[in-house]
């Protein structure tokens, strides 16, 4: 299974903000006994970390120069890849309208400096406790109940947030939507018990062979799977998809009454785009259908492809 956005147990991360060097190094040595320990000593270097990393929480500093830590929380917490990290903050100010402004910023905590180590030590494992419960809920809310995939919740989720950064970077993207050839068939004469068992045989054989960091492959509906792969162009997403098609033959799982062959197969539509502003992502969608569409009426189990113009 392939959830990248969530840390594993037991190896939680936290980002230390601070201008100043002799905090980074008080904090880090605190926390670097329990947790792993990212430093940061501006709000650009915070900002970049965050995303790059993904850490469960982040100590940010109030007050440094060019971007303080209020402007970094606002940028934090409008990031769709970093709006779930909680953030406490930390300043020598201990007046309550201070604070007060920090919890409205969107930060869970406040600690004021200078620090009583053991005070630290106490919210942050409160607040990274509270992140293992919202994970593990978000993980339970994104899997596909029959096959334990990524469900079309999460495939959209990340399709937004991979369409950004593509934006961002104007990065190719691919999106694949591929479909179990003969599917009712299959279940009018096999049973719906076989279907579920075939359902989850070809989930766990699609998501094994999208190997590479990123890729992600989701059940988008009955017997529909969606495949993405961001940073990809259309050669080497052709590759991949043709490498899962290929795969879900070669599971070789009976199928008597296909029109295609004796096994189950799949046929998938490809679409590659350039990622550029003001792009429409319904674009990506229609196009990957109307390949998915022109592979059954060729004759099912076989890849259709496209490259989508500006
Ligand atoms: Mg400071």
């Amino acid at each position: 299974m392939n959830l990248p956005l969530f840390s594993e147990v037991g190896s939680q991360t936290v980002l230390v903000v601070d201008d100043q060097p002799v905090n980074l190094k008080i904090l880090g040595q605190a926390l670097s006994k329990d947790y792993q320990v990212l430093l940061a000593s501006s709000g650009e270097q915070a900002l970049r970390m965050a995303r790059d990393q993904l850490p469960d929480l982040i100590l940010l500093d109030i007050i440094m120069k060019d971007m303080d830590g209020y402007q970094a929380c606002r940028q934090l917490k409008s990031d769709p890849l970093t709006q779930n990290i909680p953030i406490i903050f930390s300043t020598a100010m201990d007046s309550v309208e201070d604070e007060v402004r920090g919890l409205e910023e969107g930060a869970t905590d406040y600690i004021t400096k200078p620090f009583n180590v053991a005070l630290v030590l106490a919210r942050v494992r409160n607040q990274l406790q509270l992140k293992k419960k919202t994970d593990l809920l978000e993980r339970l809310v994104s899997l596909d109940g029959l096959t334990e995939i990524p469900n079309r919740r999460y495939f959209e989720q990340r399709l937004e947030e991979e369409w950004r950064r593509a934006e961002r970077g104007e990065e190719c993207l691919c999106l694949a939507m591929a479909d179990i050839d003969a599917f009712k068939q299959f279940n009018d004469n096999y049973g719906h018990g076989a279907g579920d068992l075939c359902l989850q045989k070809v989930a766990r054989c699609l998501s094994s062979n999208a190997q590479r960091s990123g890729d992600l492959v989701a059940r988008y509906g009955g017997e529909e799977f969606a495949v993405l792969l961001p940073a990809t162009d259309l050669d080497a997403g052709r590759l991949v998809v043709e490498r899962l098609r290929q795969s879900v033959e070669d599971l070789a799982i009976p199928h008597r009454f296909s029109p295609v062959t004796d096994v189950v197969t799949l046929s998938v539509g490809l679409a590659c785009i350039r990622v550029s502003l003001d792009m429409e992502k319904e674009r990506l969608w229609k196009e990957a259908d109307k390949q998915l569409y022109g592979a059954k009426q060729a004759g099912r189990n076989r890849v259709h492809t496209a490259w989508l113009h500006c």
